[in-house]
């Protein structure tokens, strides 16, 4: 799952990537206000986070403009400001949530979370399509109501991305897509059937289908 993060402090950058890797994202870092646009024009995001004092322009400017041209990603604003004021205005200019430097990482893991279960319609914590059911936060995966099994980052990422666009045929470069950053040298095709192979020995063959020459599909049963 594919997120956006505008930050132009370094430091903080770096241990926010960090972090959401960790969770399990994939992060492209903008530090710049035009940077946040051209990844916009070519990539597709679930959530993009977004620092206001760019030093390009502020962010809620982009915000304002995104929503005014119809984009509904969901955003998240951080900040240095913590008056009411600003809130207001952020919340205002169409963002979803708000937090305030210095914040804990934990609390925006936990907030991007919630943005993203909203996004998908979920109160749960658990994502649970037919008898598929995976455990976000623990990363488990289980079916019906069997026995739970740890998978690895990697497992965990492609699965979470099928359970949040069932139905949709994937092609093996954009799973690709989702599981690497821009930055990093691209791994090979036949990687993603090596997964899915995986993933089907805890799901069954039928949960996730291979369309020849398109793809895979995500079917929930
Ligand atoms: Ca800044």
């Amino acid at each position: 799952m594919k997120l956006l993060l505008l930050e132009d402090d370094d430091l903080l950058a770096e241990s926010l990537v960090e972090s959401l890797k960790d969770s399990g994202y994939r992060v492209d870092l903008a530090t710049s206000l035009k940077a946040a646009e051209a990844f916009m024009a070519t990539e597709a995001y679930e959530l993009a986070i977004l620092d206001l004092g760019l030093p390009d322009g502020s962010g809620l400017d982009l915000l304002k403009r995104w929503r005014q041209s119809g984009q509904g990603l969901p955003v998240l604003i951080l900040t240095a400001r913590d008056t009411w004021e600003d809130k207001v205005v952020g919340l205002e200019g169409g963002a979803d949530d708000y937090l305030t430097k210095p914040f804990h990482e934990a609390e925006l893991i936990a907030r991007i979370k919630a943005l993203l279960r909203r996004k998908s319609g979920r109160l749960s914590r658990d994502l649970t399509l037919g008898s598929v059911s995976l455990d976000e936060a623990n990363q488990c995966v289980r079916m019906a109501e069997g026995p739970w099994h740890p998978l690895t980052g990697t497992e965990f990422v492609l699965l979470r991305y099928f359970m949040h666009h069932p139905g949709r045929v994937l092609s093996k470069e954009h799973l690709l897509n989702q599981l690497y950053a821009l930055s990093q040298d691209a791994a090979a095709p036949n990687l993603i059937e090596v997964y899915i192979a995986r993933l089907r020995r805890y799901l069954g063959k039928s949960s996730i289908q291979t369309r020849r020459g398109q793809g895979y599909v995500f079917v929930a049963d």
